[in-house]
């Protein structure tokens, strides 16, 4: 029987079931840190969506955010031709050098994410691969600043498949309109289609975390579907559309780049471009933000 294109191949080393990961933790003495957000996968299921997502095969790379004891990396070495995993905690390093000896395609680098050189890691270990993915169950305590930096440094990814709160996952895919629609939606539509891909219940974990999870799907777009002339101020105007979210769009932005003798500038200005100025920032699309900003500068709004 042929294994059907990326399903997860179950073998007897896999570290992600209750009882390994019990027994390599208690093997090595180790007492998880919640700080860190060490909440180890033990479900082959999920593990198997995850990977599945991230469309691997042996001419791509990918990359992994904290590999834990090495659950998730196992499964992406068996399909991936390149695999990097950067870890913080030295105490695992020693650990996953046991589960990754079969695959000598797989390395770990010790490090914080948040300060590693993307540019230069990708350099160094990706050469000459089709193309990248991260694929990772991310430390929920910095989610949001690990997917602005892999999206903001412009580093050659095809596409992020994440682990993370069900609450961050909901915001980064939200429509206009909804309530999860905000600052974070654009930012990551933006740079990305973001797609849901499952709901995760806590007892896939050990130890269990306190919220709900999902793992996301992120495409990253060649182009972004909207024009602007300069990102920091279009996602300015944003941000400041959302500042305080049960006040209209005019009362935030007047607030941001407006002072109390040129208000009425901004009231013409938005029945300029289609925009009624009694709306509020969750209604407007990327377009009309684009639009927005485009205006705003024009007017000389800094
Ligand atoms: N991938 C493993 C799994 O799915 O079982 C572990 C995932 S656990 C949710 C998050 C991992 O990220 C932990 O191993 C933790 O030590 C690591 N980590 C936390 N902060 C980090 C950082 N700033 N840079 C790199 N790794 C980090």
């Amino acid at each position: 029987m042929s294994i059907p294109r990326n399903e997860v191949i179950v073998t007897a080393d896999d570290v992600a079931t209750p009882s390994k990961t019990k027994q390599i933790l208690k093997q090595h003495d180790l007492v998880l840190k919640k700080s860190l957000g060490q909440n180890f996968l033990i479900d082959q299921n999920i593990l198997s969506k995850i990977v599945s997502a991230a469309e691997l095969d042996k001419s791509r790379g990918a990359l992994e955010i904290g590999p834990g004891i090495g659950a998730l990396t196992q499964q992406l070495a068996k399909l991936a031709g390149r695999v990097v995993a950067v870890e913080i905690d030295q105490r695992l390093l020693p650990i996953l050098g046991e589960t990754l000896s079969p695959y000598p395609h797989a390395s770990v680098v010790h490090g914080d994410i948040l300060k590693t050189d993307l540019l230069v890691l990708f350099r160094q270990h990706f050469e000459g691969v089709d193309g990248v993915s991260v694929v990772a169950n991310l430390p929920y305590y910095i989610t949001t600043p690990i997917i602005m930096k892999l999206l903001e440094e412009k580093l050659p990814l095809e596409n992020i498949v994440v682990m993370i709160q069900k609450e961050v996952a909901d915001r980064m895919a939200a429509r206009p309109g909804t309530k999860d629609y905000g600052s974070l939606s654009i930012a990551v539509q933006f740079y990305c289609e973001a797609e849901l891909v499952t709901i995760v219940p806590r007892t896939v974990f050990v130890p269990q975390p306190n919220v709900d999870s999902a793992v996301i799907r992120l495409r990253v777009r060649k182009t972004p579907p909207v024009e602007v002339e300069d990102a920091d101020f279009f996602f300015a105007v944003v941000q400041s559309a959302f500042v305080q979210r049960r006040k209209t769009l005019y009362n935030n932005l007047a607030a941001r780049f407006f002072s109390k003798e040129n208000k009425a500038e901004l009231e013409a200005l938005l029945h300029g471009i289609g925009i009624d100025p009694s709306r509020r920032g969750e209604t407007l699309s990327m377009g009309e933000f684009a639009r927005l900003s485009t205006a705003l500068r024009a007017h000389g709004c800094k």
